[in-house]
């Protein structure tokens, strides 16, 4: 069973989709449908949508953040984007370390870990991606892959930092595929990553650390999932675009 000490969180990753009228339609239908679920909502959503978002998200029940940032505070970066621009525009949150990043921008384990640090300087909470490739998780290598991007990511990160921060084990052959993790082989990177946790922090702040499951997850297999003690949420790409099909995600619990 989950443990009730985490809050079960579950985001939507809309990459790059939806511009800002769709954005505000999106967040008025389904602001209503998640009113009174148990779980936390949050929406990753383009930097163009992140102001509308967020007071369209006013007084409802759902946090509004983004899907990257810049490590540098400001300067002559043409193109990027600053954390404290993103909590300007009223982002809460920022996910860093996407495998998409990973792979088609060339974002490094350092690299990733000079945007935590930022991230979390400029208040935001930080949701950091990991996983391991097909290959990796053929070859049996998900625990050394995962502690590698662990030890990289979270670099001269404090006990008490992991409080604003998040982790989603999404494995690379997962995302996209409609090839999920089974929830016991989610379990098992989730309860590594914890016990990682725990030798990187402390037992207190790995037991409130929050672990997201992402991978194709869809209404027909969220549930499952949040049943195993270490998995306290999902981070959902595809099945997050549709209100209608993210809110019985939201709602798989009740
Ligand atoms: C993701 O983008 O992080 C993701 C998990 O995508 P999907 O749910 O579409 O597999």
């Amino acid at each position: 069973m989950h443990d009730s000490k985490r809050p079960v969180v579950i985001v939507g990753n809309w990459k790059m989709y939806k511009t800002i009228e769709e954005t505000n339609t999106y967040i008025q239908e389904l602001s209503p449908m998640v009113k009174d679920s148990a779980a936390k909502v949050y929406l990753a959503v383009p930097f163009t949508a992140i102001q509308s978002a967020a007071s369209q998200a006013q007084g409802t029940s759902i946090v509004i953040g983004a899907q990257n940032m810049n490590s540098a505070a400001e300067g002559a970066f043409t193109g990027e984007i600053a954390g404290k621009m993103l909590k300007d525009a009223g982002a809460q949150f920022v996910i860093v370390g996407h495998s998409e990043r990973r792979r088609l921008f060339a974002e490094t384990d350092a690299m990733i870990n000079q945007k935590i640090k930022r991230g979390l300087a400029d208040g935001l909470q930080v949701i950091l991606c990991i996983g391991e490739s097909k290959e990796q998780h053929l070859q049996d290598k998900t625990n050394e892959v995962l502690k590698a991007q662990l030890d990289g990511g979270l670099a001269d990160i404090t006990a008490e930092q992991f409080n604003s921060l998040m982790i989603a084990y999404e494995p690379v052959w997962a995302i996209g595929t409609q090839e999920a993790a089974t929830p016991e082989v989610a379990e098992k990177a989730h309860a590594f990553c914890r016990e990682w946790a725990v030798s990187h922090a402390d037992a207190d702040h790995a037991e409130k650390l929050v672990i997201l499951y992402g991978g194709s997850v869809s209404p027909e297999n969220a549930a499952p999932f949040l049943e195993q003690p270490d998995i306290d949420g999902l981070l959902v790409g595809g099945a997050s675009l549709s209100a209608a099909t993210f809110s019985q995600i939201v709602n798989c619990k009740r």
